[in-house]
């Protein structure tokens, strides 16, 4: 990928490129649709990046050429208006968000390649957002600060796309730590790098079936946490517990104690899942994955059809320590904790069990944990240009 974006920067400009920034995409193992009940979410950035190459212009014109795409977006830092829903929007949304944050801009012409597959739940969009706010702050020369630059990711996706997420994807894709997950409270924004049990790898099974019903059934989700909360007289879901639950149950529709089982015991079995990395214990992690799915399924009711029969193939493999589902649902991916000398086979098992179950051919990988969005060449957390 990287050699990808510099090549063609070279092809296109007849120089080296004076920057090349690098955005991870992530995975989530744990804690799904906790973050903005303000709770806990355990996600890890992962080996498979966003790359933009780029160089400094002297006037007002930011010009971006997305090479899986084949399309290329112009814009004036002094004239940004959000238009139609595309990717370009990202890239202008950050550059109207970072302004409103005290940063001051400069213009800079690029090209950018990803890894990430699209729309697939491994946060392409977050890698894109925080890509594009690395090249300003290394053309503008202004510190990376990886949290407050998450923030601005989120206010670009909120505020000017319009879509309602929470702070999970930015926050990893900014402060992803190698080897590790991060154990994030999304009260606090506060962060602990955690580690990957020795010998335990994460793959990614795509299930290439798109996430359709997922904005609206998010925000309808959304929604009904906040009712639950306001049944248990609590602000947020994150302040009640499995005993307020139990107390106060009868005040509760059917639906709505769903929804709140499962925010409440998916932010404890967080917190017990990251602990289980720090003893190197797969086995309880793999655990505690299994049964946050069978609650995403269950009372959540975000999984599909086919996120449900990949995680069943999955789990009949050897070598196999838990599967579920990650990002918002509906579709997209799954993941798995398996057995580093069992990966070969895990794959190759998965693959078939799914393509002959569903008809479809998915897409399944090995991943590692990787460092959050990046200067190349000069250090991940290096804050000079
Ligand atoms: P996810 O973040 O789960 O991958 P989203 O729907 O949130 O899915 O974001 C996907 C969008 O991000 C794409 O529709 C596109 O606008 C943008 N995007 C992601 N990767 C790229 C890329 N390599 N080139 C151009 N745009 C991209
Ligand atoms: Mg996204």
């Amino acid at each position: 990928m990287m050699e990808r974006v510099i090549r063609a920067f070279g092809e296109r400009f007849n120089e080296p490129p004076a920057f090349v920034v690098r955005a991870p995409g992530r995975v989530n193992l744990i804690g799904e649709h906790t973050d903005y009940n303000d709770g806990f979410c355990l996600p890890m950035a992962i080996d498979r990046a966003l790359w933009i190459a780029l160089r400094p212009r002297r006037d007002d014109r930011v010009i971006v050429e997305a090479l899986d795409l084949g399309e290329s977006i112009t814009f004036d830092l002094g004239a940004l208006s959000p238009g139609e829903a595309s990717w370009g929007q990202y890239v202008t949304g950050v550059a109207w968000a970072l302004p409103r944050n005290g940063y001051t801009l400069s213009a800079w012409e690029g090209v950018m390649s990803s890894d990430i597959p699209i729309g697939s739940g491994l946060s392409s969009s977050a890698a894109l957002e925080l890509a594009v706010a690395r090249a300003f702050a290394a053309v503008a020369g202004f510190p990376w600060d990886p949290e407050r630059m998450a923030q601005v990711a989120q206010q670009t996706e909120n505020q000017w796309l319009k879509l309602r997420t929470g702070i999970m994807d930015q926050l990893v894709c900014a402060s992803g730590v190698e080897g590790h997950a991060l154990l994030i409270d999304c009260r606090s924004l506060s962060l602990e790098p955690v580690p990957l049990p020795s010998g335990a790898v994460v793959v990614v099974m795509d299930t290439r079936t798109p996430r359709g019903l997922v904005n609206s059934a998010y925000n309808e989700r959304r929604a009904e946490c906040e009712q639950a909360a306001q049944r248990l007289g609590v602000a947020v879901l994150r302040d009640a517990s499995r005993a307020d639950l139990e107390r106060q149950s009868g005040r509760l529709a059917p639906v709505l104690l769903k929804r709140a089982q499962h925010v409440i015991t998916e932010n404890e079995r967080t917190l017990l899942a990251a602990a289980a990395m720090r003893a190197h214990d797969a086995a309880e992690l793999g655990r505690l994955m299994d049964a946050s799915h069978d609650s995403l399924r269950h009372d959540y009711e975000v999984t599909s059809a086919t996120l449900d029969t990949m995680v069943a193939c999955a789990r009949q493999q050897k070598g196999c320590r838990g599967a579920r589902m990650t990002g918002a649902g509906f579709g997209g991916c799954a993941i798995a904790l398996v057995q580093a000398p069992d990966i070969a086979s895990f794959i190759a098992g998965v693959f078939q069990a799914y393509e002959r179950e569903t008809g479809l051919t998915p897409d399944i990988f090995a991943c590692r944990p990787a460092a959050g969005a990046g200067l190349v060449g000069f250090g991940e957390t290096d804050t000079a240009p």
